[in-house]
């Protein structure tokens, strides 16, 4: 009989152990160990408010993420001839440092890489100053940009296997993780529609697939060499036409099967903004670890936040390590959001499909969520 109450005292403790670990992944006892908010860098004009928001809205909140888009809004030295025309200085980016560190935020600076190397009819920084990394030359940007054209032009895209493209790339992402002070570095890698064109002299013909899996790994080893890690969008490891999820938050060209391909180490940030599409499960199975990220429909960030509570509470301990968390991304400047967010602006139609709706209702459920955990 002894050993019987020996056995269930153990099992106990053990019990107590385990949720002790679980929850211990951080101070508030949440589900969800990464809280994260995407937005832009400001420029420097609007960097007070900012700083300002950071320390008022996302500490409290207990957000402990933020992916900072900054591509090319920093006075780089080691390439001084991709900077914006108006950047943020270094000091500008230790006071950014210095109100996240207080708050226990780590930052995750992002520059778009392979896709997004234009926008609508203007070709960005990298291509700008070095078209000879356009994976497509041949398409000329054209003067009054739609959707859709004759040339399938979202936006261009570098080619991977130049060359020369990623001692440029390397040098960026080293400086703003070193500027920035994390280990961390997200690589945007979304909606890349250009890749391995047939006209591509060391791309044509190659498997796309393995073409943004060699990217994506190579990316990957570039940081982990300095102990580093990679996070990127996860829209193009997603197969478009089966899962009916479309050639924009899934892959229709091709990309999809590198999601076998890809170090397990990269972290992916699942993005759906229209239904709360399950697929963090399908990322977990395959072994990578997901955070899923919403946009301005409250509703579907609600949906999003309960699957992923569930999503970790059902599944075994290993699968259940590889759901992260959840992420609000933001798309429009900085400013507009921090404007939108203290008038409580509504939407065109006068509801609350905003984005800044959509952070209060994610932050309200994850802070709720950790009190009920407590
Ligand atoms: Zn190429």
């Amino acid at each position: 009989m002894k050993s019987i109450w020996m056995f269930k005292l153990s099992l106990l403790l053990f019990g107590l152990f385990f949720c002790e670990t679980i929850y211990s992944q951080d101070n508030t006892g949440s589900l969800m160990p990464v809280r994260g908010f995407c937005i832009g860098a400001p420029r420097p004009a609007k960097l007070e408010p900012f700083l300002a928001f950071i320390e008022k809205e996302l500490v409290p909140r207990q957000v402990n993420a933020l992916i900072l888009r900054v591509d090319y809004n920093y006075q780089y030295e080691s390439h001084p001839e991709l900077r914006d025309t108006v950047c943020l200085s270094k000091e500008d980016v230790k006071k950014i440092v210095d109100v996240c560190r207080k708050g226990n935020i780590k930052i995750i600076p992002q520059i778009n890489l392979l896709g997004h190397q234009s926008w609508a009819g203007k070709v960005n920084n990298l291509l700008k100053v070095y078209p000879q990394f356009d994976e497509t030359p041949w398409i000329v940007m054209p003067q009054n940009y739609v959707w859709p054209n004759a040339d399938s032009l979202y936006c261009k895209s570098y080619c991977p296997l130049h060359p020369e493209v990623h001692k440029v790339i390397f040098s960026l992402i080293d400086e703003l993780c070193d500027v920035f002070e994390t280990d961390t570095f997200h690589a945007g890698m979304d909606e890349v529609f250009y890749i391995g064109a047939d006209k591509c002299p060391r791309c044509g013909g190659k498997n796309k697939a393995v073409l943004f899996a060699g990217e994506v790994t190579t990316l990957r080893n570039h940081l982990s060499e300095k102990g580093r890690s990679l996070w990127i969008w996860g829209d193009r490891l997603i197969d478009g036409k089966t899962t009916s999820i479309g050639i924009w938050e899934a892959s229709d060209n091709g990309t999809f099967p590198a999601i076998d391909l890809i170090p397990k180490d990269v972290v992916i940030c699942d993005w759906h903004y229209e239904r709360a599409e399950q697929t963090p499960v399908y990322f977990a199975m395959k072994g990578l670890k997901v955070i899923t990220c919403t946009w301005k429909k409250p509703v579907v960030a609600t949906l999003q936040f309960e699957d992923m509570v569930k999503f970790k509470a059902r599944s075994s301990w290993d699968m259940g390590q590889r759901f992260l968390g959840m992420m609000q991304t933001v798309w429009s400047d900085p400013g507009t959001f921090i404007d939108g967010f203290y008038a409580n602006t509504p939407d065109e139609m006068g509801g609350i499909n905003t984005q800044w709706a959509t952070f209060k209702t994610l932050f309200n459920l994850i802070y709720l969520e950790g009190v009920i955990k407590k």
